[in-house]
């Protein structure tokens, strides 16, 4: 696959934006060159090429640093990839229905049309549909989410997604820290048309400071930061992303408490009358089909806890994050109080 032929014209013809200080190597700590204050400690604009950060995360990842974009939250990469390949107007996006609601959300401002491939009653993708709709619509970008975000399932053989789609596919691994499926990074070195994005959002506990991540071919990396905004990710998120990438440890004992906590909740829901079915999760959240969902999610708002409504987009269900031991305590508490 020739993959600058799926690339809009006016963006091939573009060079990144590089600021002077950050594309060479100066020996020159006075520095009056970018009209900054003097004064303070976050007075100097960030390193718009993010180097030690994506040097830190290649390490960790497996992959050259020039193979990593990094945004301003993985919905910022959403928006990119959608600037890079989808012609305004006349290109649409492929995405899984349900899904996450922000490949929607960045295809519309970028005026590009919305392709929905129907999900099965488990939340999977049916091989036949996929292969009809992809030939039908010719959409660029497959926006491909596991686990899925509301349905917190893992997709299987995303391999033969890549294989049989004719544009990009984005492989969205916000929640993978969570799951027993293998990153699909391994993949790109069979796949030029594979994206894979990630986010310090979620196992990370970094959502405010919104950094997100982009792995793809050297190609592809290069059109993302031709089309990103030179100083997307501030000096403050770049140093806090490189603190947690020093502290491994921390981050797993608090991955390993929310699959506790997980498999815990789960055997709680088991007696909860108002619940009709818990779908099986890979991810830091449950979606749950109630019997009377608006019931349960005023009852729970009422008693000082959101949860996210999903109904009537599926029927019947709210989706609940795992909190802490307290908060799920407090949570199952109240659900076995609402009666049917
Ligand atoms: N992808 C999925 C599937 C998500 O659920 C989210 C956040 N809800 C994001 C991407 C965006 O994450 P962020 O912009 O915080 O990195």
């Amino acid at each position: 696959m020739n993959i600058n032929q799926l690339v809009r014209n006016n963006i091939l013809e573009l060079q990144p934006y590089i600021s002077f200080r950050d594309q060479n190597q100066f020996n020159a700590p006075i520095l009056l060159d970018a009209n900054e204050s003097p004064f303070g400690e976050y007075n100097r604009y960030p390193d718009s090429t993010q180097m030690e950060l994506k040097n830190k995360l290649a390490d960790i990842k497996n992959v050259k640093p020039s193979q990593v974009a990094i945004g301003n939250g993985s919905d910022e990469l959403i928006d990119l990839i959608i600037k890079v390949f989808c012609e305004p107007k006349k290109d649409s996006i492929l995405m899984m229905d349900p899904s996450f609601a922000m490949y929607a959300f960045y295809a519309s401002i970028n005026e590009n049309s919305v392709v929905k491939l129907e999900l099965n009653e488990n939340f999977e993708i049916l091989k036949e549909d996929f292969l009809r709709v992809a030939k039908d619509f010719q959409s660029k970008v497959f926006f491909l989410c596991s686990p899925n975000n509301p349905t917190g399932n893992t997709i299987d053989d995303i391999e033969f997604y890549i294989q049989n789609f004719d544009g990009i596919v984005v492989v969205d691994e916000a929640y993978i820290e969570f799951s027993n499926q293998q990153s699909s990074i391994e993949l790109l070195k069979k796949y030029p048309n594979l994206i894979v994005l990630q986010t310090f959002s979620k196992a990370w506990g970094m959502a405010g400071a919104r950094v997100g991540s982009a792995f793809a071919s050297e190609y592809i990396i290069n059109l993302i930061n031709t089309v990103k905004a030179p100083y997307n990710v501030n000096s403050l998120s770049q140093k806090l992303a490189l603190q947690k990438l020093d502290n491994l440890e921390e981050f797993e004992k608090q991955v390993e408490y929310i699959i506790k906590e997980r498999n815990w909740l789960e055997k709680q829901f088991q007696d909860i009358l108002c619940i009709k079915k818990i779908f099986p999760t890979q991810a830091n959240f449950f979606l749950i089909e109630c019997n009377n969902a608006e019931k349960v999610y005023q009852n729970l708002l009422y008693n000082e806890i959101l949860t996210s409504k999903r109904f009537p987009g599926i029927k019947n269900c709210i989706r609940i994050n795992i909190g802490n031991r307290q908060q799920n305590t407090k949570l199952i508490t109240l659900l076995k109080n609402i009666d049917v």
